[in-house]
């Protein structure tokens, strides 16, 4: 199958177009964007922090404050790894372990292969996370997921955390892009808002990605800037790494270096064997003052230095007491201590730094003008040992059989939707307990419920039921296809800390006739060498259509209504796109679409299309270069030319043809519109 290996080939050259942008864009950012508190899901909790010195004077001049990086390192190295199967993740494992180089395997379904080689790769999942690493989200079925309606992406995004963290018992806090797909024309900027805000909501909060996601977004994810991939040569790896290194801006608001993206060394996919992963794991490591981890890690430690705040409570006598307030462990996912720096007093003065509920590690990187040391988490504060997911596809809405997970054999619960309403029952046999419950209602972005978190102390042989309204909110187009909807409960099961997911799915607003979905029809595929816009155009204009395409071997090409070309799941398609190849290959034949558009009185409309360059567009016969199209009152012919294309890296996919008749104002979808395909 192409799609394979037009994977690994795009993955490579767009990442290589994108480190030249990585170097434009390094001086283009600011700090204020990281300041914006990442949502309603997050609690925070206290700890009393008390330290003794030698006398009154030290206790009055010491200054303690949070490091910006795990035991005050200069800059954080990590890898972002991607793909299931097109990579030899267990070598690159092995490597890196023995040059101390922790990551990240950002990781699709655990049956997903985009070629034949399906399996369980939960296996080889296991053997990845050894020395230290971790395992993050990458899509369930890596697709162009800004071709997806805002319904799918949630499902693709929250569906493989839930899957690793299940398969896996550790919590999946991290995202990369599939295909780097992240701001495709027309909707550009907004495509990538959903996709984001869908991202906080299925429960991610860091992303691995080019520093370019970030040019113009609020970005409210912890951020690691990624590294020019395998493809370059060495030579342009260690200039990237040692600009990253330097960077001031990178230093103070970015620190991590990520080296990227794929484990393919040593395999046909690369020119590189593995001594070129070598020579750059052995660069890496000889960094000077550097912290390596996995990218949980850093998440839970940055999350906590940008939302931690550390204020003295009292000096009295030759004691200093200090306030912290910190993020809850269920929120950071990853239980990193914080680093806490004592300056302004000679490290001899420093007698006892003590917490009641958490343990106080001294660093071992003292010098004396300053003290560091390691503050864990209260003991109160747990993650879970055990995680489940407990599905109820098809929205059952019955008490009787709720479904239980061999994790947790004493618990049965499925959550469902019933009259507007997001409904969880959870029961627990009578002999067990449990206690410090705590439910995140997980929801698509086109919806809100009343209360997000759901705190409760215990459960004593009761069942937890619980409601929330569904509110429809933003645009009607977030509500367009199935619907999955989640509840994350994390609590203890006597006295052991679980979690289960639980999920439920509907069927979802279907897309109707103001949305091109289905609207169009099309005439393809043609091969490209047999294909003449201007000969069509002619025609069009001569003859007021052209109902076939002649091929070169006398065959004919006709008009065809509900076309399915492709392997693209046609129910998770974003209805404002018009399938046409339905394949994420970056070569694409011709297509031409065509349908009949019902306007109720005539006016100027902004029409929006993807690859506004390649195409051509016919309105009631006539060529129009312009974004801007006259619609007759009553019926309108609007004629689409696709051309096949072998695309550049830094274009998006003809799996389909973006099209929106708008507002030329106010740039809103007309509503009142109707396509007919014909
Ligand atoms: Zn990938």
């Amino acid at each position: 199958m192409r799609y394979s290996r037009n994977l690994g080939k795009l993955e490579q050259r767009f990442s290589a177009l994108l480190f030249l942008a990585v170097a434009l864009l390094g001086s283009a950012f600011g700090s204020s964007r990281l300041n914006a508190w990442a949502g309603e899901l997050h609690h925070q909790y206290t700890q009393q922090i008390t330290i003794d010195f030698r006398d009154p004077e030290a206790a009055q001049k010491a200054v303690v404050a949070i490091a910006p990086l795990f035991n005050d390192h200069r800059r954080a190295v990590s890898c972002r790894w991607d793909d299931n199967w097109t990579s030899d993740n267990e070598t690159t494992r092995d490597l890196m372990e023995e040059y101390g180089i922790r990551g990240t395997w950002y990781l699709n379904d655990r049956s997903f292969s985009p070629d034949t080689k399906r399996g369980d790769y939960l296996p080889v999942a296991k053997t990845l996370l050894k020395g230290g690493n971790s395992v993050g989200g990458h899509s369930l079925t890596h697709p162009y997921l800004t071709y997806f309606h805002s319904n799918r992406m949630f499902a693709e995004m929250l569906g493989v955390r839930i899957v690793w963290e299940a398969a896996l018992d550790r919590p999946v806090t991290s995202y990369a892009y599939s295909f780097i797909d992240l701001r495709p024309e027309p909707e550009g900027k907004a495509v990538l808002q959903r996709s984001l805000d869908t991202l906080q909501r299925a429960g991610y909060h860091h992303i691995a990605e080019y520093i370019n996601l970030i040019d113009d977004i609020e970005l409210k994810h912890e951020f690691s800037p990624i590294m020019p991939p395998e493809n370059n040569d060495f030579d342009v790896f260690k200039e990237a790494i040692n600009w990253a290194y330097h960077d001031q801006r990178l230093t103070q608001e970015f620190p991590m270096i990520t080296n990227s993206m794929h484990a393919w060394y040593g395999t046909a996919r690369l020119q590189y064997g593995y001594d070129e992963l070598r020579k750059r794991l052995e660069l890496l490591s000889g960094l000077d003052d550097v912290w390596h981890c996995n990218q949980n890690q850093y998440a839970a430690y940055r999350r906590q230095y940008r939302h931690a705040k550390l204020t003295p409570i009292e000096r009295t006598g030759s004691t200093l007491r200090l306030r912290l307030t910190r993020p809850t462990l269920l929120d950071l996912n990853d239980e990193m201590p914080l680093t806490l720096a004592i300056s302004g007093v000679q490290s001899d003065a420093i007698k006892r730094v003590y917490c009641p509920d958490a343990a106080v590690d001294m660093s071992d990187r003292q010098t004396h003008r300053r003290s560091l040391f390691h503050l864990g988490h209260s003991r109160h504060q747990k993650l879970p040992s055990k995680i489940a997911h407990l599905a109820n596809p098809g929205n059952k809405t019955g008490e009787e059989d709720l479904p239980t997970d061999p994790d947790f054999p004493a618990l049965r619960g499925a959550i469902s939707v019933n009259e507007e309403s997001l409904h969880l029952s959870l029961r627990c046999d009578e002999s067990q307990f449990l206690s410090d419950i705590r439910v995140v209602w997980r929801v698509p972005i086109g919806w809100g419920v009343e209360t997000m978190i759901h705190e409760q102390e215990g459960l004593d042989g009761e069942s937890l039921r619980l409601s929330q309204p569904l509110i429809p909110i933003g645009e009607r187009g977030s509500r367009w296809g199935q619907t999955h909807f989640a509840a994350q409960v994390d609590f203890q099961w006597n006295g052991q800390p679980g979690r289960i997911h639980f999920t439920c799915q509907t069927p979802g607003e279907k897309p109707d006739d103001s949305l091109p979905l289905n609207g169009f029809a099309i005439l393809g595929p043609i091969p490209n060498d047999q294909w003449d816009t201007a000969e069509f155009v002619q025609m069009m204009q001569q003859d007021g259509d052209c109902e076939r395409w002649t091929l070169a071997d006398g065959s004919e090409v006709h008009w065809r209504i509900d076309s399915r070309d492709g392997y693209v799941n046609h129910q998770w398609l974003n209805p404002e796109y018009v399938r046409t190849m339905g394949t994420w290959d970056h070569y694409s034949p011709t297509y031409v679409m065509r349908s009949e558009v019902y306007s109720p009185f005539a006016r100027k409309a902004r029409l929006l299309t993807s690859h506004a360059a390649l195409r051509s567009v016919l309105v009631n016969g006539q060529l129009v270069d312009s974004e801007t199209v006259n619609l007759k009152a009553g019926k309108n012919q609007i004629v689409l030319v696709y051309p096949g294309s072998a695309l550049s890296v830094e274009t998006q996919r003809l799996a389909g043809c973006f099209v929106r008749l708008a507002d030329p104002e106010t740039g809103q979808r007309w509503e009142d519109i109707r396509y007919h395909a014909f």
